[in-house]
């Protein structure tokens, strides 16, 4: 499994966030590994600048195809073990639960790209994308634009480091969850109290019934499915019983 991401963006402070909750844990207990290296450390010259003028002109600016080739020369070679560049840009494939755990079965480390302005220049993708030892990956949060890639790197290491083996302490949790599993969105939660201004925790839940219960979260995942994801729900249909099919 994954067990190594490493970093690389103008802003190394972000990834401060790394120290806490269960990824927190998980590095100091060596599940996981995390290097955050500083792009400039790569740069030359007193202002140590990543960035330059687009050619063609236009607005905006582009980072510099050497300063990004040294930092990941030296990145890359740092570890031995097999590498994907994941590269966070709108214009990459979807990030996709499916694609997050294949990601988290395969050997070896991640190593984040973080753009900022208007992005890489294009020559740095291309280059590793035609290294044997590298798989290049472009990906997106979504259909909007950032600021950096930064906050997609976290996205991404978190929804990995997450499926890795060890980091969440009950492994279950990890199986009825949306997107995995049945592949559905997740039914809801309730805890306690029972009663809550004015809201009731739906009876069925309450009774013990395991098997009522269990059509019970099916069937509302089904509904919520259904009513928000449409895309979702149709590329399962063909794996929906009668039963499924009478809830929706
Ligand atoms: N000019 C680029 C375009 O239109 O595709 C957008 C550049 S954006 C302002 C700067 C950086 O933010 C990108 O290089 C990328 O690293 C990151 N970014 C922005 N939106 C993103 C998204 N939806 N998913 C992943 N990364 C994103």
């Amino acid at each position: 499994m994954v067990a190594r991401f490493d970093v690389v963006t103008i802003f190394p402070e972000f990834f401060s966030v790394l120290d806490v909750s269960l990824l927190g844990k998980a590095g100091q207990a060596g599940t996981l590994e995390f290097g955050i290296h500083d792009l400039r450390e790569w740069a030359s010259g007193r202002h140590r600048s990543v960035d330059d003028t687009p050619y063609g002109g236009g607005a905006g600016m582009v980072m510099r195809a050497d300063v990004w080739g040294r930092a990941l020369d030296d990145v890359i070679a740092a570890q031995p073990s097999p590498c994907v560049v994941a590269v966070p840009t709108p214009a990459g494939e979807p990030l996709t639960q499916r694609r997050v755990a294949e990601l988290a079965q395969r050997e070896g480390r991640i190593v984040v790209a973080c753009g900022r302005y208007e992005g890489i220049d294009r020559r740095v993708i291309d280059h590793y994308a035609q290294r044997d030892d590298v798989d290049v990956w472009e990906f997106s949060l979504g259909d909007y634009v950032l600021n950096g890639g930064e906050v997609a790197a976290l996205a991404l290491i978190e929804a990995v480091g997450r499926l890795v083996t060890g980091v969440v302490g009950n492994p279950a949790s990890l199986v009825e969850e949306s997107h995995s599993g049945a592949g559905l969105l997740e039914y809801p939660a309730y805890t306690r109290p029972p009663s809550w201004r004015g809201l009731d925790v739906p009876g069925v839940l309450r009774e013990g019934n395991h098997a009522k219960v269990d059509r019970w979260r099916r069937d509302a995942a089904l509904a919520i499915s259904a009513a928000r994801r449409p895309d979702v729900l149709s590329r399962l249909l063909a794996d929906l019983d009668r039963d499924d099919r009478a809830a929706l």
